[in-house]
This record gives structure tokens, C-alpha cells and sequence, in this order.
């Protein structure tokens, strides 16, 4: 960059795109800041199909290809995240399930992803199915997923980052996910009744905070399902900026076929098709993200 930025053509446009190609195609020569302590963030949404889980495994993986130590925890039993993640999930492995019951660690139920060395990945199984009614009756039961990430069972993994993939509900695994978080990271769909239901889950997020989380807060808004098309994405995207500010990237993350394909052949769409604009997308979201984090640790 500063040997361009010495002649008089300066920096172009077409230097910007390059740079950008170089870091798309091979992300692992980038490097993202670490954050000074590690980040919990639960992505979550009681809306079905706001894209919830294709966020959580593309940005971990967004983070991953960059240098950073990622674990996801499926905490939806559809497990679309294990499958993304190229994660075994069926009935038996050991899950998250076992982990709430308390009868593994979240270190025994870690299982590599097939798409970055970086990512690890907890599954949800089948079994997950059940465990919002079996919860009731268990001892503290918002606080079992919080109890399995203690500092002394994450030590063994390290990850930097830990991503929580809520179901579409705000149940006892999505309160369970949001009593473990520092962050909740919230996916908006830009399409017609978006912001249906923010206040109802923003209402939850503050009974959580003042119960159960005191530090618990709302860190990131993440624009999904974007075409450019349509006026009303462009009428959602001015209206979450204007309710959320600053909170909301900057990125947006655009409708895109790639995208919705990736999971059927067991990937993030950052290896399906690195060069494509929903991957763009994607890693320039978790960058964004990573970013922010440096910079509070330094506000
Ligand atoms: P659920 O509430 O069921 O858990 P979700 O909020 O996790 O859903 P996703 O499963 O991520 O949402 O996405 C819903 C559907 O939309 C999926 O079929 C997914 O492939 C598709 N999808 C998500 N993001 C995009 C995108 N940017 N472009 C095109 N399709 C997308
Ligand atoms: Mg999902």
C-alpha cells in the first residue's frame, strides 16, 4: 500500500479492489486483533429464518480464516450449524445436550469443523428436542450452559471468541444462552415486519440483564438478506441505523444464492465460494466485528 501510495498515481480505486481480492481469497494472510479478554456472544432472534445460524458460522468462520480461535455452540436441536460447520450431529455424538445435563464437559464435546483448524464446533443433536421441558425441574436452570463455560473449562479450548446459535424461541436454551453471553449479537432480516418482535426480545434481554446478567448487553446489529433492489431494504436498513446507531455494522450482508448453498454441501460460504459477494460480505462483518472489539479494549 505505501509503495503505491508513493507515486503520483496514488491510491486508486482498482488498488482497493485488489487488496481487497487478496484478503478475500487468502484470509489466512490476514491478521485480526485479539480481543484483550475473550468474547461470548449469542446470536440470537426469536424470528425463524432471520439468518441467525448462516451469521454465527460465517462470521466464526470469517474470524477463524483471519487468525482467531473460534468455538461455536449449537444450541438449536435443527443442529444447522453443526451442519454447516461440517460437524457430525446425529443422535449419540457428544452434544451440547449432554453438556446442559452436566455430563460432559464442553471440552468433550468440541469436535473439529472441517472448515477452518481454528473453529471448533459443540453440536446440537435430536436430543436438544426435549431438553426446554426436561430444564424446568433441573437446579439453576438458566445458568447450565454458563456453568459448562467457566473460565477453567474454556482454558483447555482458548478460543477467542465463542458463538452461541439460539433456536427461534425465547425459551429456556435461548435464556440459557443469553445468561452465558457478554454480548448478544441480533441478525435483522431487511424485509417486511423486521423489527416485529425487537421489542419483545429486547424486553427479555433486560429481565435477563437485571436478574440473571448484569453485563449482559446488546453489542452488535447485523443487517441480513439485504437486496438492493427492493426500497424496503433500504427503508429497514435507515430504520434499524436510526433505532440502533452505531451498534449496527456497518457491513451489510447481501441476499445471495451462494450464501443459502453453502450448508448443503456442509460448508460456510467462505470455502464454498471465497470470491463470492456473500462471502465478502461475511468477512468483512467479522473483521468489523474484531475491530470494534480492539477498540473498546482501548476506549
Ligand atoms: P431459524 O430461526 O430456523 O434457526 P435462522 O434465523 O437461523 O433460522 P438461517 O437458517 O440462517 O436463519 O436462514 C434462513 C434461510 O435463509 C436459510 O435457508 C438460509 O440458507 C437462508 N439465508 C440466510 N442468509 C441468506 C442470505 N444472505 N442470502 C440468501 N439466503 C440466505
Ligand atoms: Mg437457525
Amino acid at each position: 500500500m505505501s509503495d503505491y501510495g508513493s507515486t503520483d498515481i496514488g491510491w486508486t480505486p482498482i488498488m482497493e479492489e485488489a487488496e481487497r481480492a487478496t484478503r478475500v481469497l487468502h484470509p489466512e494472510t490476514m491478521q485480526l486483533p485479539r480481543p484483550d479478554r475473550r468474547r461470548i456472544l449469542t446470536v440470537a432472534n426469536q424470528k425463524g429464518g432471520v439468518g441467525k445460524t448462516t451469521s454465527t458460522v460465517n462470521l466464526a468462520a470469517g474470524l477463524a480464516l483471519q487468525g482467531l480461535k473460534v468455538l461455536v455452540i449449537d444450541l438449536d436441536p435443527q443442529g444447522n450449524a453443526s451442519t454447516a460447520l461440517g460437524v457430525d450431529h446425529r443422535s449419540g455424538v457428544p452434544s451440547v445436550y449432554e453438556v446442559l445435563l452436566g455430563e460432559i464437559s464442553i471440552a468433550d464435546a468440541a469436535a473439529p469443523s472441517t472448515q477452518s483448524q481454528n473453529l471448533l464446533c459443540v453440536p446440537a443433536t435430536i436430543d436438544l428436542a426435549g431438553s426446554e421441558i426436561e430444564l424446568v425441574t433441573m437446579v439453576a436452570r438458566e445458568a447450565r450452559l454458563k456453568e459448562a463455560l467457566n473460565s477453567e473449562a474454556l482454558e483447555q479450548l482458548a478460543p477467542d471468541y465463542v458463538f452461541i446459535d439460539c433456536p427461534p424461541s425465547l425459551g429456556l436454551l435461548t435464556v440459557n444462552a443469553l445468561v452465558a453471553a457478554h454480548e448478544v449479537l441480533i441478525p435483522i432480516q431487511c424485509e417486511y415486519y423486521a423489527l416485529e418482535g425487537l421489542g419483545q426480545l429486547l424486553r427479555n434481554i433486560e429481565l435477563v440483564q437485571s436478574h440473571l446478567n448484569p453485563a449482559l448487553w446488546v453489542s452488535t446489529i447485523l443487517l441480513t438478506m439485504y437486496d438492493g433492489r427492493t426500497k424496503l431494504a433500504d427503508q429497514v436498513t435507515s430504520e434499524v441505523r436510526g433505532h440502533f446507531g452505531d451498534l449496527t455494522l456497518r457491513t451489510v450482508i447481501p441476499r445471495s444464492v451462494k450464501i443459502s448453498e453453502a450448508p448443503g454441501f456442509g460448508q460456510t460460504v467462505l470455502t464454498y465460494d471465497p470470491g463470492s459477494r456473500g462471502s465478502m460480505s461475511y468477512l468483512d462483518a467479522a473483521r468489523e466485528i474484531a475491530e470494534r472489539g480492539a477498540e473498546r479494549k482501548t476506549a
